[in-house]
């Protein structure tokens, strides 16, 4: 027996806690047996493990570290590392899969999964054998996380603008500036850190940077304080400064001046299950108003009997349909070996802009209870806004597919 099917039959034994309103099991893309196992175990990890503590970590935005070493232990995180270096070797399909199922309990919570996985996806594309070996294989030992550091307060959609500087100093390089927007800035073992190498400002920004993996003991390297965010509150948001932190010159991912493009080319593989997990939060706000829509009562009738609601609620079943088809294709794409810039901004983009118009829906149809923090809902709404904002806000991803459109247009001109 596998160690999925083993870990899969030890936690299934249970009986689900919440009902969906339809299966996501669909044949699109072929799920396989084996992504049918993850997808149930983290839709049984998420019922059992992350709903009943969710609205708690809203509350005190206490981070996740149990919940964290529990999804550890049953493989559903992490997932993406190699078998040669011991992961399971899973597909961005199969991730995605994942991310959908754990979102639909908490967003912050499976944030807080996700930023370690975008802090190591650098290291997965442009590490070394040794450095995968050492820096993903340490995450395999022990429960740890990871952080991407790229944004800076002066510095996020332009990455360009990126000010942070390293400099050479024998076998070693110094890194000094300050970073914004770090999730899991607080709690990471290391970190990808994008830093200037080339101080003219006329270097092009696929020759001015260099992407460092540093650990977090570094000295020199200090967090600051816990973001009191809108959402997501269980995931830990930090600036983080660097004051003469000295990186061994091994821990330099391909070489001088790759960094931003390694930066970049890390979206591909992790917009996918970004997106994927804001169509879990989508699904979980169908699902809330859907149960909501039958227990109340307007005019002596259920509120689901009003087509008004109706409307809505099917005008929120489109829209999780389509935003779970199009990660679905940008996941499938990049797992082909094809580049999938183009579909991972449609599924991010399109998915974040759609979920937020799900979530205010929500909370339309529960009323003046969904503007309140005893119902499920409020919550849903706050955690939903930042998709629009991270990795990418959905003005970029929108730059992107209209490149990408010239691009082409270009390229069949020709
Ligand atoms: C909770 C949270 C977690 C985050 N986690 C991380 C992380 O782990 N690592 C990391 O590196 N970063 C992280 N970020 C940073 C995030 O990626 C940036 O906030 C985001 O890229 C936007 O950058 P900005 O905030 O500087 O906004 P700006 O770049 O200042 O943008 C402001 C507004 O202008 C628009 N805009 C900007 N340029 C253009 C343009 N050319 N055309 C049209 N519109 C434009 C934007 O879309 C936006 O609406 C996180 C942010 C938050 C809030």
């Amino acid at each position: 027996m596998s160690f999925l099917s083993r870990t899969v039959n030890r936690t299934l034994k249970s009986k689900h806690v919440a009902q969906r309103c339809y299966s996501a099991q669909g044949p699109w893309f072929g799920i396989s047996d084996e992504q049918k196992e993850m997808q149930e175990l983290a839709r049984k990890f998420c019922r059992e493990e992350i709903i009943p503590v969710a609205a708690q970590h809203d509350k005190t935005g206490e981070y996740p570290w149990e919940i964290i070493k529990k999804a550890w232990g049953l493989g559903l995180t992490n997932g993406h590392i190699p078998q040669n270096i011991g992961g399971l070797g899973l597909d961005v399909f199969t991730t995605c899969l994942i991310a959908e199922e754990l979102a639909y309990g908490c967003t912050g919570i499976m944030t807080a999964m996700e930023a370690s996985t975008l802090g190591q996806t650098p290291v997965l594309i442009a590490g070394s054998d040794e450095q995968k070996k050492k820096y993903l294989g340490r995450l395999l030992e022990e429960p740890l996380v990871a952080a991407y550091c790229v944004t800076e307060p002066g510095a996020g959609s332009d990455v360009n603008g990126v000010k942070t500087r390293a400099e050479k100093k024998g076998d070693e390089w110094v890194i000094n500036g300050q970073k914004m927007w770090i999730t899991n800035g607080g709690v990471a073992n290391w970190y990808f850190v994008l830093a200037r190498t080339n101080p003219d400002p006329k270097a092009s920004a696929a020759s001015a940077f260099t992407g460092f993996i540093v650990e977090r003991d570094t000295p020199g390297l200090t967090p600051g304080r816990k973001e009191q965010n809108m959402g997501q509150r269980a995931s830990d948001t930090r600036g983080i400064t660097f004051e003469d932190v000295r990186v061994p010159k091994e821990n330099v991912l391909i070489g001088e001046g790759a960094g931003f493009k390694i930066a970049m080319g890390t979206f591909d593989k992790t917009r996918p299950p970004v997106a994927a997990g804001s169509v879990g939060l989508g699904q979980r706000c169908l699902d809330e108003a859907m149960k909501y829509s039958q227990e109340r009562k307007t005019f002596g009738v259920q509120i689901a009997k009003h087509q008004a609601v109706q409307f809505m609620l099917a005008d929120m079943a489109i829209g999780v349909e389509t935003a779970r088809l199009a990660w679905r294709m940008s996941a499938w794409e990049v797992d082909q070996g094809r580049r999938n810039s183009y579909y991972a901004s449609i599924a991010k983009g399109y998915a974040a802009d759609v979920i937020n118009k799900i979530a205010s829906d929500a909370v339309q149809i529960f009323g003046g209870n969904g503007f309140n923090t005893e119902y499920p809902v409020e919550k849903l709404m706050r955690d939903a806004k930042i998709y629009q904002i991270y990795e990418g806000t959905s003005q970029i991803q929108r730059i992107i597919i209209a490149r990408n459109l010239f691009e082409r247009a270009k390229a069949g001109a020709q």
